[in-house]
């Protein structure tokens, strides 16, 4: 029996199945609020984010949350909210991080935990994954996992884009090129939508 390996509308066909593919999604200035943390109940998203959601839901995108929420390990807010918060938004699956810091776990970006953990379950292939965040942690994460990478300049991203142009970013940070900079959440749907079409 033999492996067939190719592309179609921007999928990855190995041995006659469809992996299925997956847009990581940051919450706090990527699709509402703002760069700091606003809990469940008082964060609100920015303008046509539940459509963009639903665009990419129709290029059978998995709709994959990958937040790092600390408030949590502090009791300040509960892992249940923020996943019945995030569900209620169109996400399909939603991973956080709950730790602080200097708990010094594997999962709180920029470590990749969530991703690994999110294709392990999900059978991706994060080299056919995207990721689409505001901070440059997000984008550190995707970049090892060769995710393709959108920097939004919405929440904290008008910051990591001013830094990124100036190049204020050292070591390892400044290998990481943004495939995409977007004015905001739509703009990188937008991308996305146009980047597939080109497979169909
Ligand atoms: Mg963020």
């Amino acid at each position: 029996m033999s492996f067939s390996f190719f592309y179609r509308e921007g999928r990855l066909k190995i041995g006659g199945i469809f992996l299925p593919k997956a847009i990581f999604i940051d919450r706090d200035g990527t699709i509402g609020g703002s760069e700091h943390v606003i809990y469940p109940g008082e964060f609100e998203l920015y303008p046509n984010v539940e459509t963009s959601i639903v665009d990419l839901k129709e290029l059978d995108f998995l709709i994959i949350s990958f937040t790092n929420q600390p408030g949590i390990s502090r009791g300040e807010a509960k892992r249940e909210d923020y996943e019945k918060e995030l569900k209620g938004f169109g996400f399909d699956k939603v991973f956080i991080c709950p730790h602080q810091h200097m708990e010094g776990c594997s999962c709180r970006k920029p470590s990749i935990g969530m991703l690994l953990q999110a294709a392990k379950e999900n059978n991706l292939e994060l080299e056919e994954c995207i990721v689409i965040g505001d901070r440059w942690t997000d984008l550190i994460a995707a970049n090892e996992v060769k995710c393709l990478k959108i920097l939004v300049k919405t929440g904290a991203g008008k910051e990591a884009y001013h830094k990124y142009k100036n190049q204020e970013y050292f070591g390892s940070w400044a290998d990481v090129e943004p495939d995409f900079i977007a004015e905001n959440f739509q703009e990188a749907v937008c991308w996305i939508k146009n980047r597939e079409s080109r497979f169909k």
